[in-house]
């Protein structure tokens, strides 16, 4: 076949050409021959093999498309050694220096291949014979996931290159590095003699009595891999046998001291862990109920629930409830908050059958867990068994809406189908509303910023819509992870005061330990070399707890990261031959098809899994059974999500791991320089801003579909309610409020909740179009801001750990079609983000200064003019791509640095995108609402001028960007850019003193760094920003404290022009 000829014949040739022009080789085989003329022949022998196998190796690993499979290889080292290659030969190679020898049944599509598209249906043919044919051996089995279940496996031989005990190339296949003849020729030689050792090593260490070449070859039956389709049959057939790599059950798994104790011996190790601190377990605290439950109730939560006592948190708020009181618990993951609602409600139906409830949840998944719950705990209680449960969401389908309406009791469901589809339709509700007794809201903390601003809207209308039917005794309970204030969230979200806060947790908890990772040098000696990568330490130590039978839940801040994760687990996994493990790990993240995620759900759900990739949307406690650790893959977006992450591990009695590793961005190495604060330091409040006229006009023309408003609605929407009706709404000659007519007939449809764009992309997987059967199959649905950095053509996407290449994309259709490619590089898009401002609308002073902060029309421009190829972090090629720029208009706000300040920066050497970077993340970091706005990220590859792509580097040096901070809203719709600039001035001054007050170096997340900045906060200036602050407030600057600063590297940045303001635009004091 092709391939193998090719490969053959290559290293026929190589070795012929070793052999005539080398003389070193010549002598190098003369000394081989002294060395081993004491060993037994059939040492002797084995080496030759082993010498052959070397020499093609070495060629083939240095030949990018060459795949390594073991057929390609054999082809090669018969050709060198003119007689067969017997597998066992092989093995017994692989049991003599099994550090150095990767030989096992890999997934076809993890071979390292350089076409885009593979073709191995030939690969058959050449197959050994000991290879069982996959496909008519494959069993269906229920845990594949969808592209997973046609993978073959082929046989793969290679040598992996170790240093110091650590892998170089990170997990999965070996990656060679493009090396020199010479560099080669030592590759070669330094494998020869580690073979040559090993054998000394051997002959030296058998007892008296034994032979050397028995031992060898009795290890080496463990060593003949074995399909892994086969196996599955052969372990079906043939229980028993020696299996000592068993996976102990998650309920025998060693205790998390031994595990700690344990990694610390690990090749691997290298000190990784730089702080540790132990929490100790805590005993259950109960508590009383003013009126005890029902019989049927006792019993229902014996039965479905073995419980038979509450905790302290629980009888509080049921006790609460009872008194007809708003509730909010704010306690740890796990502590049975369901409860709290569960319980009321029962109570509600017995007293009367008729009763409805709402329970909402942030997410469809954990709105599904809670359903079942529910269902179960009914059923259980006599009486009670035919109250009907559903789910109400953006997938129920229309014919079963109104079925829904008129039999459910209880409905599942989020704000969003509130918003759009209930609130709107209430006519329809109305017997469900006047019934309404309990409305519980999970996971509270989930609403904040401009989402949670929008919620609290909506709960404004639906709570004026129940009082309309009559219905005013409606209580909210509400359930959130550990928050600040957390009363005082509850009353902002629902505009209700009579509000119960309980924060003391009952529940029990076991022992948990918190882990901070760093990252080691790649060479400890010099910090030069640095870091190893983030991935792969989560990988490898996933790995290390599933093997120990430690459930574990990696955290990704990106859905890349998942990504990265899940195919550095497939390939390590299948390498190692354990697909028994990767069949118990699954990738959960969003934007999978409805239909993947049910299933993942469903796994996850019924406690099978033993590892969980996920990005954060994970973080809502959907509950995924007991979770023995959770590794966070990069700090997490604040201490309150760290928290939160963290407390996804470990219930009751057991004990539990947390690990954060630490990525190598200053916010990371902030907390491993200072651990106590992830543990003391308070967490930020969660904001709403329920005073935002934009927000309240929006809902306003909703709420008077929905019902006509009048002033009186202000106990509802605030004393804005006159002002915005007046000028916003239509008045009838009765004085009524009605909906302006251009948002009719839907006014839901203008507002979108969660500020997000409404466009999708639709990612298409067409590997299978054209041949017998084959349909296209939809993968996912990514949001179009997403979609411009992981979409172009040639590019690499992953999809649950599986890697396809982007053939053509559609922004007319908004399609993007990708074929399956196995390919072991990815790639990262080259791009570049302009926001420019282009009209002023508003013009505000600074107080005490005669600069300016302007309001208007922002452009934001993004352009993918190509992608790297990588693989690890080795860069394999740049790719040019001609993309169309994507394009949005949206609103921001913009301060001009004053010429004299530029002049000042260089003239100190400072450099001014540093500044300007740092000070806009300064001011971000002191407006609450940030989280929803923008800034121009300053990127190091553009300011530090990486060498290597000197083309680029010299076209994107052209591009100067103007001397501006320049804040934006992050979403279309957003409306927070103009809240910001009201707010500009003071929030500039509290900026400056933050930053001027800071007692860090060179700057810190508290005063310059984001944890949002997508350029990891890489560009930055400490003294810059403080330059710039106080420039803009005119603030005395002492130049000759200004220390000089060696000031290398491009100039980014010119002086910013004055943008043209629209008529009439008068300047409006501070
Ligand atoms: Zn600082
Ligand atoms: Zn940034």
């Amino acid at each position: 076949m092709k391939r193998s000829t090719t490969a053959g014949e290559s290293s026929k040739k190589l070795a012929k050409k070793q052999k005539v022009s080398s003389a070193t080789s010549a002598s190098r085989n003369q000394d081989d021959d002294e060395e081993t003329s004491g060993w037994p022949s059939y040492f002797r022998d084995l080496f030759k093999v082993f010498k052959a196998l070397n020499t093609v190796l070495a060629f083939v690993s240095s030949h990018k498309h060459l795949a390594t499979t073991f057929p390609v290889v054999r082809a090669s080292v018969e050709g060198l050694l003119k007689r067969p290659l017997e597998l066992s030969k092989v093995a017994e190679i692989k049991a003599l220096v099994p550090e150095i020898v990767k030989f096992a049944y890999i997934p076809e599509n993890d071979l390292r291949i350089h076409a885009e598209t593979v073709s191995l249906n030939t690969k058959r043919e050449l197959s050994p014979d000991f290879t069982l044919h996959s496909q008519s051996l494959a069993a269906p089995s229920t845990s594949v996931l969808p592209g997973q279940e046609e993978e073959e496996h082929v046989l793969v031989l290679e040598f992996i290159e170790y240093s110091r005990g650590r892998l170089k190339s990170g997990p999965g296949l070996s990656v060679p590095p493009s090396m020199t003849p010479k560099q080669l020729n030592k590759l070669v030689d330094k494998r020869n003699q580690r073979f040559k050792d090993a054998v000394d090593e051997l002959i030296k260490a058998t007892p008296e009595g034994e032979v050397s070449m028995d031992l060898l070859q009795a290890a080496a039956r463990d060593h003949i891999p074995v399909n892994p389709f086969a196996k599955k049959v052969l372990a079906a057939t043939n229980a028993g046998g020696s299996q000592n790599l068993i996976i102990p059950e998650p309920k025998d798994r060693p205790s998390i001291d031994d595990i700690i104790v344990e990694i610390q011996k690990q090749s691997w190790y290298e000190k990784q862990i730089v702080d540790r601190r132990t929490f100790k377990e805590k005993a259950a605290v109960e508590g009383l109920l003013d009126e005890p439950l029902s019989h049927t109730i006792q019993q229902a939560l014996r039965e479905s629930r073995n419980i038979t006592s509450l905790y302290y948190h629980q009888t509080a708020a049921i006790n609460a409830i009872a008194k007809k009181k708003h509730v909010i618990v704010s306690t740890s993951t796990a502590s049975g908050k369901s409860v709290i609602y569960q319980v009321p409600l029962l109570k509600f139906l017995e007293e009367n059958s008729n009763s409805t409830a709402i329970f909402i949840y942030p997410t469809k998944a954990l709105a599904q867990d809670q359903r079942t719950a529910l269902e179960q705990l009914l059923w259980a209680c006599p009486g009670l068994q035919h109250i009907k449960v559903v789910t109400y969401d953006g997938d129920t389908p229309q014919d079963q809406r109104r079925t829904i309406r008129e039999t459910a009791s209880v409905i599942f469901t989020n704000f969003d189908m509130l918003h759009a589809s209930i609130l709107p339709h209430e006519e329809l509700w109305r017997t469900f509303m006047k019934n309404l007794k309990l409305v519980a809201v999970d996971e509270l903390h989930y609403y904040s910023n401009l989402f949670g601003s929008h919620v609290a809207q909506v709960i404004r209308r639906f709570r004026r819509i129940c009082a309309a039917v009559g219905n005013q005794r409606v209580i909210f309970v509400s359930c959130s992870a550990t928050i600040a204030k957390p009363s005082q969230h509850m009353k902002s979200l629902f505009g209700v005061d009579d509000v119960e806060e309980i924060v003391e947790d009952g529940a029990p908890s076991g022992k948990k330990d918190y882990i901070v990772w760093d990252l080691p040098y790649k060479d400890p000696q010099a910090e030069k070399s640095g870091r190893t990568s983030s991935l792969h330490e989560a990988t490898q130590l996933m790995i290390f707890l599933m093997m120990r039978g430690v459930r574990v839940i990696v955290f990704c801040k990106v859905r890349k990261a998942c990504e990265f994760v899940m195919k550095g687990l497939r390939q390590e996994l299948s390498a190692d031959g354990r697909l028994d493990v990767l069949a118990k790990v699954m990738p959960y993240r969003g934007g999978y098809s409805q239909e993947d995620r049910r299933r993942i759900e469903h796994e996850a759900f019924s406690g099978r899994l033993l590892g969980i990739v996920a990005t954060n949307a994970l973080e809502l406690g959907v509950d995924i059974g007991v979770l023995d650790a959770v590794i966070m893959l990069g700090f997490p977006f604040g201490i309150a999500n760290f928290r939160q992450q963290a407390g996804r591990a470990g219930r009751r009695s057991r004990d539990s791991l947390a690990v954060l590793i630490a990525d190598d961005l200053p916010i990371d190495q902030h907390y491993v320089d200072y651990p106590d604060e992830l543990y003391d330091q308070p967490m930020d409040d969660l904001i709403v801003d329920v005073d935002s006229k934009v927000i309240i006009e929006a809902h306003l023309q909703c709420a008077a579909h929905e019902m006509p408003l009048s002033k009186d609605d202000a106990v509802y929407f605030g004393a804005s309610l006159a002002e915005l009706c007046d000028s916003k709404l239509r008045k009838d000659q009765d004085g009524w409020y009605h909906t302006h007519p251009k948002f009719l007939p839907y006014p839901s449809r203008h507002v979108s909740i969660r500020g997000a764009d409404d466009d999708k992309y639709t990612v298409i997987d067409v590997t299978k179009l054209g041949l017998p059967h084959g349909v296209p199959r939809i993968m996912e649905e990514i949001e179009l801001a997403r979609a411009i950095f992981e979409l172009y053509e040639g590019g690499v996407f992953m999809h649950q750990g599986l890697t396809f290449i982007v053939k053509e994309v559609s922004h007319d259709t908004k399609v993007a079609r990708l074929v399956r490619a196995d390919v072991n590089w990815s790639t990262r898009p080259r791009d570049y983000t302009d926001v420019d401002a282009k009209q002023t609308h508003r013009i505000k002073e600074i107080a005490g200064s005669p600069h300016r902060a302007y309001f208007g029309r922002v452009d934001v421009t993004t352009v993918v003019f190509g992608f790297l190829k990588l693989r690890g972090s080795e860069m394999l090629e740049f790719v040019d791509v001609d993309t169309l720029p994507y394009e949005r208009q949206v609103t921001g706000f913009w301060f001009d640095v004053p010429k004299d300040l530029l002049g000042l920066l260089r003239e100190k050497g400072l450099k001014p995108a540093e500044a300007i970077h740092s000070a806009s993340h300064a001011w971000m970091n002191r407006f609450a609402l940030s989280p929803d706005l923008r800034t121009e990220c300053k990127a190091a590859e553009k300011e530090l001028a990486e060498r290597k792509d000197e083309k680029h580097t010299e076209e994107k040096s052209r591009r100067k960007r103007p001397a501006r901070l320049i804040l934006y809203d992050a979403s279309r719709k957003g409306s927070v850019s103009a809240q910001a600039f009201d707010h500009s001035g003071e929030v500039l001054r509290q900026a400056h003193d933050s930053v001027e007050a800071c007692p860090c170096d060179d700057g810190c997340y508290k005063c310059i760094h984001s944890a949002t900045c997508s350029e990891g906060n890489v560009v930055a200036s400490k003294a810059g920003a403080l330059l710039v602050l106080k420039a803009l407030l005119n603030l005395d600057i002492d130049t000759n404290s200004v220390a000089q600063q060696p000031g290398q590297g491009p100039d980014t940045i010119v002086e910013a022009t004055y943008v043209r303001p629209l008529d009439g635009v008068q300047v409006e004091p501070a």
